[in-house]
């Protein structure tokens, strides 16, 4: 239900959405070989559910890291983005 050519599932540009969904936090991380990066930020452009996890999974490191420093958690944030990140994992695993 979605515009655009590549709304097909699982396979903007050859990579599983499961795989890339697997490997986001890993992506983030930098943890990747250089092959394995490619494939990842290939498959994101072409995939519009993935950038949306990707987006939000970037956010929450973000916020974890902010947190992480001298300021108190903002625990109120983090939990309505895990909130959306758990909706989000419904939509794309219906
Ligand atoms: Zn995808």
């Amino acid at each position: 239900m979605m515009c655009g050519p590549d709304s097909g599932q699982g396979d903007a540009a050859g990579t599983d959405c499961s795989e890339v969904l697997h490997r986001v936090y890993e992506y983030l991380d930098g943890e990747m070989t250089r092959d394995d990066t490619a494939k990842i930020a290939h498959h994101l452009e072409a995939c519009s559910p993935c950038l949306k996890q990707y987006d939000l999974d970037q956010a929450l490191k973000a916020l974890v890291k902010r947190s992480c420093a001298c300021e108190e958690a903002p625990v109120e944030l983090r939990t309505q983005i895990m909130a959306r990140i758990t909706t989000i994992r419904y939509e794309i695993s219906e």
